[in-house]
């Protein structure tokens, strides 16, 4: 798949490349960016057109509404390089799509395609030696949008910027996780925002997710806020339960995030046969799955981990293990997706771009 639409965007590359003081091999996600980013600002009711330059610190006055009101969005995508060295960016019209319907739900402007998609091509052209080859390897892409009128009323913003860095990456947890399942705290509610990537879904669960890490566990598995009795997906990641050999994954709603590795991955499971069911779980079901010996397996998915298996979870003061599967679904559908996102293997789907 491929983008046609593509302008030509005003670009001032950098003078001196600081590639060369980049150790890739010992990266923290999402600490040090390419050389380049895209900035596109809103005004008068328009978007300008996007502009490619270094990356840099900017100036931005005390009172912008991002700082008070939080109104502000953004993606993860990952670009990544095959063995001839051509780069492959991996379902980006689904990015490009929520980004829009995050900002949608934020009062911020839609921002128009053929922007997006030719600011992608240009950066990763621009910073393709900042694409390293190899399974794990990738250039982590970071579009967002923030509201930057001056003014602390609480009103929707007249002005935004558009912006996309990049950063290396490699794949963000190696091994698996423990996770406590939410009793108490809640990411999102009916009618809320939980759907859209706005930054403050995040921001609002850094402490209970330190209450969590405080307890010894990684990561918390939010559950509903009404009843805190269904399961429905993690922090960064979307959350499959192997039920003897079936894969169950709650259904989006206005409280979950539709992710893409969640959709490639129910899509990639029903091409093998497996029995995928898109349904709510609850807490109790998975703790008698747990007891009778017939939960298999419980992992997440997401662009930044890619597939990551729970190795235990905590509910109600219990404690519980998960078997280490030869041959888990974990391990093979991220293999799977793996080889397409890195053109290694066909793409029946038509996924790569
Ligand atoms: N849920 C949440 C809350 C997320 O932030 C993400 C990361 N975008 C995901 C799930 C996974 O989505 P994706 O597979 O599109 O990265």
């Amino acid at each position: 798949m491929h983008y046609e639409n593509v302008v030509d965007l005003k670009v001032t590359q950098v003078d001196q490349s600081r590639i060369d003081q980049v150790d890739f091999d010992n990266l923290m996600f999402g600490k040090t960016c390419s050389d380049h980013m895209m900035i596109c600002d809103y005004e008068d009711g328009e978007w300008k057109t996007p502009e490619i330059i270094p990356y840099g610190p900017m100036l931005m006055e005390p009172s912008a509404k991002v700082f008070h009101y939080g109104q502000a969005v953004f993606e993860g995508m990952k670009s990544y390089k095959d063995g001839d060295g051509k780069v492959w960016l991996f379902r980006p019209q689904q990015n490009f799509e929520r980004i829009n319907t995050s900002a949608k739900r934020m009062a911020i402007p839609e921002f128009p395609k053929e922007y997006f998609f030719s600011a992608l091509e240009k950066l990763l052209n621009l910073d393709y030696e900042w694409i390293k080859p190899g399974i794990g390897n990738s250039l982590y892409l970071r579009p967002f949008v923030i509201a930057t009128e001056n003014g602390v009323s609480a009103s929707p913003s007249n002005k935004y910027r558009f912006m996309i860095i990049t950063a290396p990456a490699k794949a963000y947890y190696e091994g698996s996780v423990k996770v406590i399942f939410a009793e108490e705290y809640s990411r999102s509610a009916d009618g809320g925002v939980g759907f859209a990537k706005a930054a403050g879904n995040y921001g609002a669960q850094f402490y209970p997710t330190n209450l969590a890490k405080a307890e010894g566990f990684d990561q918390i598995i939010w559950t509903d806020a009404d009843t805190h009795e269904y399961l429905e997906e993690a922090g960064t990641m979307n959350i499959f339960f192997r039920i003897g050999d079936s894969l169950v994954t709650a259904p989006t709603n206005d409280r979950i995030l539709d992710g893409v590795t969640r959709k490639s991955i129910i899509a990639l499971a029903e091409e093998k046969g497996i029995d995928v069911q898109v349904r709510r779980v609850s807490v109790k079901e998975i703790k008698d799955a747990a007891r009778a010996g017939e939960l298999k397996e419980i992992f997440g998915a997401g662009t930044a981990a890619v597939v990551v298996p729970v190795s235990a979870f905590r509910h109600g003061g219990e404690d519980f293990e998960l078997p280490q599967l030869e041959n888990s679904y974990a391990k093979q559908l991220k293999a799977n997706l793996l080889d397409i996102q890195y053109n290694r293997a066909e793409d029946p789907f038509g996924w790569r771009y």
